[in-house]
């Protein structure tokens, strides 16, 4: 592409984020051109605390499937689940080529066969029906009228890549998650002079990273992690370390293994993600492990405490994970008490604070020896470097992603303080269509998107309806008024309460008569006047609701079945 001669485009180009924004976490962007359309990223989101039940959130696709002779194929920028965890889901519904980096596909591929093994009575094969290409960076694939090019980055996760997605409009650069980092800890640092290189043939559109755009500085390098646990690990000598981080951050993992070969340690990995994703890191050489630094749990048993390092997942404090496991004892495998240390290598994600608490108060109750300040660093960009990426990729449009609504508009302030007016910044929400001409940028209308939940095998069976009930089943509890009336209208069994979550039915005897009496009442009431069984259920509801909210100030569900006899 010169910069004179230019072809003149005949259409718009269109940007439709379909997740992600207004939240952490399922990134998915669509990018669509006369009759091309592709999509990056393909995320999940986790729930959220009063989703109960849910497993995981995954994006509305709707608008991908009523376009489907479109659909070139997916682009990913790296392995985390926020950008592939709902591929395997996504492609079940709209299949289609994908290309990524290569330990990004060999997680993506691992998420493929899980599903498949998942869905095999249903006669799903994503791994044999779904094309992939491995990309290295620096190349370039086409798709329709889009040519898409991997531009390597730093991140907390190897393989992490910028996009420049050229269109017959303009190129577009998508930095994807990413940190400046001039020391990794594996493979080389971000390719800069790529991002130059792009800037100066001129760039229509800047997608960068928001994560971290209210941090002033620079991230520093995962490479200033390893005094601090040279230091931690001096300290414990005696102990044997546990570390828990997050079992995608595989640049961490190799930090925490240099430093334990360092000290004659051996380290084993447990929590079922960081296992699978340690495993494929290594299969695809994309972590150096010392020759016999690696060991099973079953193999650490054999071997001294102040040699032992175990790294493990549940560093924000969830629930079911190995940490949280150990922590309250219920562990199969580990024993956690006084003489071990706990080094938490991360920071709590907003909202994780309170169960984090809870594991490290649970371990100094046991006289576990607690790390958890300075442990840690990002793998998102700070102020300065979102400046260094606008600097050397100069769009005339700014579109800053990654982020709640606050991190959008920091990054906003950011590339205002670069010189951008207001007209050149656009923020957008999900399902936003932005469509780009060669100078001009305007949110021209809006896609269907939504959080589609996931649970158990269902997959958009649990809507809101079941959510208010499970909600309040959670908070309340259940009364069941059961009782049978014969088809002439005669009522010859109960009613009868049987209550679940509600109040302790020993201590509370006298309430559940009491209540079995309104019921009763109501129910005779409603007979004596002909009313039908839909009349009585209602009654019964209301009145009980009535008498528990007097007596108890409380809620709970109510269900009245009646049995014809
Ligand atoms: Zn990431």
């Amino acid at each position: 592409m010169g910069n004179n001669n230019k072809e003149i485009p005949t259409s718009k180009l269109k940007i439709i984020p379909l997740g992600g924004l207004e939240q952490i976490g399922m990134n998915i962007t669509a990018f669509e051109y006369e009759d091309s359309i592709i999509v990056v990223d393909c995320g999940l989101a986790f729930p959220q605390d009063d989703m109960l039940g849910i497993d995981l959130v995954i994006p509305d696709v709707s608008y991908i499937e009523e376009n489907y002779d479109k659909l070139k194929g997916f682009v990913i920028t790296h392995g985390h689940e926020d950008h592939i965890g709902a591929i395997a889901y996504i492609l079940a519904r709209v299949g289609a080529p994908v290309y990524a980096t290569r330990l990004t596909m060999g997680l993506i591929e691992h998420k493929l066969s899980e599903y498949d093994k998942e869905h095999s009575a249903q006669g799903v094969n994503l791994s044999e029906t779904i094309r992939r290409k491995v990309v290295t960076f620096g190349q370039s694939i086409n798709l329709g009228a889009f040519r898409v090019e991997f531009i390597r980055t730093n991140h907390s996760i190897v393989d992490a890549a910028a996009l420049a997605i050229y269109s017959p409009v303009g190129c577009v650069v998508h930095t994807g998650d990413f940190k400046v980092d001039y020391t990794p800890v594996y493979g080389d640092s971000i390719d800069l002079q790529r991002f130059a290189e792009i800037g100066k043939k001129g760039v229509l559109a800047l997608m960068c990273d928001s994560t971290n755009a209210e941090r002033p500085g620079f991230t520093p390098s995962e490479k200033t992690l390893a005094p601090i646990f040279d230091n931690l690990f001096e300290q414990n000598k005696n102990s044997r370390i546990f570390v828990a981080t997050f079992a995608s951050n595989v640049d961490r993992v190799r930090q925490i293994i240099n430093t334990a070969y360092k000290f004659g340690r051996k380290v084993a990995v447990e929590g079922r993600s960081m296992v699978n994703i340690i495993d494929t890191a290594q299969r695809l050489e994309r972590i150096e492990i010392p020759e016999n630094t690696l060991v099973t749990l079953d193999e650490m048993k054999e071997i001294p405490a102040d040699k032992q390092v175990i790294i493990t997942t549940g560093s924000q404090g969830e629930s079911m994970a190995a940490l949280s496991r150990m922590a309250d004892g219920t562990h199969r495998k580990i024993t956690i008490g006084a003489g071990d240390t706990v080094i938490f290598s991360s920071h709590p994600i907003p909202g994780n604070e309170k169960p984090v608490t809870k594991i490290i108060n649970q371990l100094l109750q046991k006289g576990v020896r607690v790390a958890y300040q300075d442990v840690h660093v990002s793998g998102h960009a700070c102020q300065e470097e979102i400046k260094l990426i606008y600097s050397l990729v100069q769009p005339k449009f700014s579109v800053p992603v990654h982020g709640e609504y606050k991190h959008l508009m920091a990054q906003a302030a950011i590339a205002q303080d670069l010189g951008f007016s207001k007209d050149r910044i656009k923020i957008l929400s999900s399902g936003d269509i932005l469509e780009l001409g060669p100078d001009t940028a305007e949110i021209t209308g809006k896609v269907s998107v939504g959080d589609i939940l996931v649970d158990g095998s269902g997959v958009g069976d649990v809507g809101n309806v079941v959510l208010r009930d499970r909600q309040r089943l959670a908070a309340d509890g259940i009364i069941i008024v059961c009782m049978s009336i014969t088809s002439e209208g005669q009522l010859i069994a109960g009613p009868d309460i049987v209550s679940r979550g509600f109040v302790y039915i020993k201590e509370s005897e006298d309430l559940l008569s009491q209540a079995s009496e309104v019921a009763l009442m109501t129910v005779e009431k409603c007979i004596d006047s002909g009313a039908d069984w839909n009349v009585i259920k209602t009654s019964v509801k209301d009145s009980i609701g009535d008498f528990v909210w007097k007596n108890l100030k409380r809620k709970p569900m109510i269900l009245p079945i009646i049995e014809e006899v």
